[in-house]
């Protein structure tokens, strides 16, 4: 898509979409709701229909556009006498810090176990949950499977699928939401800012996987003391991010909460 097509493409989508819905979703699109509202998901379709030359093309057109903001932001700057570097090395030092704070914080420490947890639990169950699916899939292509057995079978692979989806973007979400200083509320709303929005997927995503977790620990009765210490860490987490963002669900996600 270059510069022209990517202006076309709005204008004909003008009004169609929610302005900024992607911001704060969990990227998980094959279950959005909003696909037909999301520019992000439009663009991202348009793009896999294209071959990968005129991908190609429309990479190196970005890199472009890019390199001419940039020379035009340099002139600007000289022009009013402005050292963009001395701007840069601030900036620079103070992301450094904010980013020490962050790594620091005790729910990215929390995250970051929880994550560890879940890959352990994976590599550990593999096997058996391997042999799960066999044996159900094999009973039902023999028509042997009752009903009972396929809902608990499809809610177990179900809150699969949530675990492996959240376990990471919790960590990344709180990671961006902690990386903030205190809003400037000369520039920023004191709730709906990127730390809010971002603690706040983050949150949704440890709640759903609260749901996952305490669906396999009714439905893997064998794994109780594992399932119970990772639901300990969750339920950490979200107390945690209650403390740390008290307005977190005032935050109104653009699409979502409207
Ligand atoms: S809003 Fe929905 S469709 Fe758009 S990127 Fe997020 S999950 Fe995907």
């Amino acid at each position: 898509m270059n510069k022209k097509e990517f202006q076309e493409f709005f204008d004909k989508n003008k009004g169609k979409f929610i302005s900024g819905i992607y911001n704060y979703c969990d990227r998980w699109c094959e279950r959005c709701n909003f696909t037909s509202k999301c520019s992000s998901y439009a663009m991202e379709e348009q793009r896999g229909n294209k071959t990968d030359d005129e991908n190609e093309g429309f990479i190196s057109q970005v890199s472009e556009n890019i390199k001419i903001a940039m020379e035009m932001l340099l002139e600007m700057a000289q022009e009013k006498g402005i050292d963009l570097n001395a701007i840069d090395n601030e900036v620079d030092e103070k992301e450094e810090q904010l980013e020490e704070l962050a790594k620091n914080h005790p729910l990215a420490k929390q995250s970051m176990d929880y994550s560890t947890l879940v890959r352990k639990w994976f590599d550990e169950n593999e096997t058996s949950l391997e042999k799960i699916t066999q044996e159900i899939n094999q009973s039902i292509q023999l028509g042997t499977a009752n009903e009972e057995t396929i809902n608990e079978f499809d809610s177990i692979k179900d809150a699969l699928e949530v675990i492996r989806w959240y376990c990471f973007q919790i960590h990344v979400k709180l990671m961006r939401a902690l990386r903030h200083d205190e809003p400037d509320l000369d520039f920023e709303d004191p709730i709906q800012n990127d730390a809010n929005g971002s603690a706040k997927v983050a949150l949704i995503g440890t709640e759903r996987s609260l749901g996952a977790w305490g669906l396999l620990h009714r439905q893997l009765p064998e794994q109780e003391d594992e399932i119970l210490n990772i639901l300990l860490v969750l339920d950490k987490i979200r107390k945690e991010v209650f403390k740390v963002f008290p307005d977190v669900n005032a935050f109104i996600r653009p699409g979502f909460d409207e």
